[in-house]
């Protein structure tokens, strides 16, 4: 856990009335006995899942959405502490990340993300019910720019919709649109492993994400330094979510490379 996060805590322990001992943004012994005395934390649980879990019940308590009090630093809890540092530091409110333009169609009844449960009832197994799309357009790897793919997997029951976005964006843009605006840069789709930092399947173990120019909308960047951000990307969103799909970026406001079919 970053430092940072660390004399966030020992600072709101001090705040609960807890003794964690200097704020020197480490676990020493006086801070795991103060982080030990809350009582919200299931005694069960490693020190440093307590520690994340400390900072989940924060931002619970500040209005902050942070997903479920899991324990781990996931995508959620990342945002979650960015918004507590500006609350509880600077004391100022998070922006607000609601962008009128975003829609929230969803024509094919994809599914919420959680629980979990509600993915495989969907999409059944990880991994499973694939289908090969032939892309409208080519398509180069992000991590290996001089390989050009002209299909890729991905779950059969989002085949239909990723065609028709794909189509609609060659339309739009044009190839030479496309180049200038990497969106032929793939960063990958079907992916089976756990989210980071998290105990649950990412959305890729399906084959139900796929990931776009990575190295220009990395996961930690907001809208001000995104590439997919900026309005010239306007239509390409549109057209995702018009079949439903969800950009992390534009409703979250981190990891803009990832758009998924299912609803968070
Ligand atoms: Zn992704």
């Amino acid at each position: 856990m970053k430092k940072a996060a660390i004399r966030m805590i020992q600072a709101q322990l001090k705040v609960q009335g807890f003794d964690p001992g200097a704020e020197d943004g480490v676990l020493g012994p006086k801070t795991r006995a103060a982080i030990d005395r809350v009582e919200k934390l299931p005694e069960d649980w490693s020190m440093s899942r307590k520690a994340v879990g400390f900072i989940q019940l924060l931002a619970m308590d500040n209005g902050i959405d942070t997903g479920p009090l899991d324990g781990y630093w996931g995508h959620q809890t990342e945002y979650a502490f960015q918004c507590l540092e500006r609350k509880l530091e600077f004391n100022e409110e998070p922006p607000l990340w609601r962008p009128e333009d975003l829609l929230d169609l969803n024509p094919h009844g994809w599914p919420s993300q959680t629980p979990q449960e509600n993915l495989f009832r969907c999409y059944g197994e990880v991994g499973q019910n694939q289908a090969q799309i032939q892309l409208p357009y080519p398509h180069r790897l992000a991590w290996d720019k001089k390989t050009v793919i002209h299909n890729y997997s991905c779950h059969e029951k989002v085949h239909d919709s990723l065609l028709r976005i794909l189509h609609r964006v060659l339309d739009h843009y044009g190839p030479e649109g496309i180049a200038a605006l990497r969106l032929d840069l793939w960063g990958g789709c079907l992916n089976v492993r756990a989210m980071r930092g998290g105990s649950q399947y990412s959305m890729h173990s399906w084959g139900i994400a796929v990931d776009y120019d990575p190295d220009r909308n990395g996961l930690t960047m907001g809208r001000d330094r995104a590439a997919f951000a900026r309005p010239e990307y306007d239509a390409w969103w549109r057209f995702w979510e018009e079949e439903g799909w969800v950009s992390l970026g534009r409703s979250r406001n981190f990891d803009w490379m990832h758009v998924q079919a299912a609803k968070l």
